[in-house]
């Protein structure tokens, strides 16, 4: 397998560090409902999964769940995301996880995206994101500012690494406004103090007063303490390289001493009808937005799919239609496997595969089942590889269908065409048509 590691910025043969492979993907901050973009990421990783699985490897994936600390600004100022959120619904912070963790983990089995082995909400870890930064003091790393315990950059020479980062121009850029107390424009806050009279329902105390834990700290922690470093495959959006994982690795190395993650992969974002996903634009798809107008959470997938998780995505409805156009007639071929013995091409399953496995390349992979003919037992791999219920839309319902078909083939002969028709009809109703061929009428689904 060839993975593109943003690390070392090069195409690199994915070698396993140990038996499992270990996986960690950077997970929803749940204030708000996610929009189609926010899926995309989802969706890349658990075909990453997938295609480690079908390679022969055992995966343990973790994904947290940012419950407490995620800030508006990443400037480590601004309201925490969930305090906000619970503002706007006059529901506690807890209430607004909750409702939507629910709504998260509803969309990731209608997207059939394989659950992590570990979901882990940043609140259970709290004593040990202080174990954390206490350790990261020790060892030299922090100072004390009046609202927090900041992370100083500037000891830690590798800081500016993994982003190519240009730390003497941050810190001009920043002259104006510099926070007084920073002392360095890409410092960052490990924790964060409360001041007397803010308002923020999630307070532990530590240090001796009320505070939380800054935003990138419970990466570190969660991967330090459900995985253990360094880790195989760390996945996040191309946002998170400059900040997020920047500080994440850095949290890391001076906490354990250790490399957070072998391999680094980041995907691109969405875009819709050419531009960005923004409140102002009125573009926020959710899922079920899409539902709305008849498409359903694998059309989505479908149309992700066909594209590279490197590259910016221009979503459009047009071609949501053509991904799901695609789906259903790759739907279709499967329904005719039901009913006739289709001889598949050979080495079809492992050419997808290899395609797959070569940097995620799932539009290659689409192009080989476009233009393959394919039998059932291919199929299956397929549908496995990518999990688009292709099979599950298509279930098993061959007998009754040909029972049915059958009988209306009958009516016909009886010229008793009520019948006939009747029969058609029905199974159209369940989204089955037949169309008559030279060697008799076969099904097909027409949604
Ligand atoms: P947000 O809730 O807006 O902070 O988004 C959370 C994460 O979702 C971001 O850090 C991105 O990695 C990802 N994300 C947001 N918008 C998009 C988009 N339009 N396309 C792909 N990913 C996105
Ligand atoms: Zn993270």
């Amino acid at each position: 397998m060839k993975l593109y590691n943003t690390a070392s910025k090069k195409l690199e043969t994915f070698k396993p560090l140990s038996d499992v492979v270990k996986i960690y993907t950077c997970g929803p901050t749940v204030y708000n409902f996610q929009h189609i973009g926010n899926y995309a990421a989802y969706i890349y990783w658990d075909l990453l999964v997938r295609t480690l699985i079908a390679n022969g490897y055992q995966v343990k994936r973790v994904l947290n769940i940012t419950d407490v600390g995620h800030l508006v600004s990443d400037a480590d100022d601004g309201e925490d995301k969930l305090e906000k959120g619970a503002a706007r619904e006059g529901k506690s912070v807890e209430e607004v996880a909750n409702y939507y963790i629910d709504d998260f983990m509803k969309n990731f089995r209608a997207l059939n995206l394989k659950e992590p082995e570990v979901i882990a909400r940043a609140t259970d870890y709290i004593e040990k994101d202080e174990k954390a930064v206490d350790q990261m003091t020790v060892n030299g790393y922090t100072y004390e500012t009046s609202d927090g315990v900041y992370f100083d950059t500037a000891k830690y020479d590798k800081y500016a690494d993994f982003a190519k980062l240009d730390l003497s121009g941050l810190q001009a850029g920043a002259r104006v406004g510099f926070s007084d107390e920073k002392h360095n424009a890409s410092d960052f806050a490990v924790w964060k103090f409360i001041k007397p009279g803010e308002k923020h329902a999630m307070r532990w105390d530590y240090l001796g007063r009320p505070g939380y834990p800054g935003w990138h700290l419970e990466c570190s922690t969660i991967i330090h303490e459900e995985l253990g470093e360094p880790i195989d495959i760390h996945c996040g959006g191309i946002d998170h390289i400059p900040i997020h994982h920047t500080n994440e690795i850095a949290q890391t190395f001076a906490a354990y001493g250790h490399e957070l993650s072998r391999y680094w992969l980041h995907c691109d974002f969405i875009n819709i009808d050419g531009q960005k996903i923004s409140k102002s634009l009125g573009n926020v798809y959710l899922l079920s937005d899409l539902a709305k107008r008849g498409f359903s959470p694998m059309d989505y997938k479908m149309w992700l799919l066909s594209g590279h998780y490197q590259g910016a995505r221009n979503f459009t409805f047009e071609s949501l239609a053509g991904a799901k156009a695609r789906r259903l007639n790759w739907r279709n071929r499967i329904a005719l496997c039901y009913q006739k013995e289709i001889v598949g091409g050979t080495d079809v399953y492992e050419r997808v595969l290899e395609a797959v496995s070569n940097n995620l390349n799932s539009a290659e992979a689409f192009a080989i089942i476009d233009s393959s003919t394919i039998a059932l037992e291919d199929w299956k791999k397929i549908d496995e590889l990518f999990g688009l219920n292709l099979i599950t839309d298509t279930p098993d319902v061959s007998e009754e269908i040909v029972d049915k078909i059958i009988a209306r083939e009958k009516a016909r002969a009886d010229k008793n065409y009520a019948l006939s028709d009747a029969i058609r009809d029905n199974l159209l109703t369940r989204g089955i048509a037949l169309r008559d061929t030279p060697d008799g009428a076969v099904w097909e689904y027409n949604n």
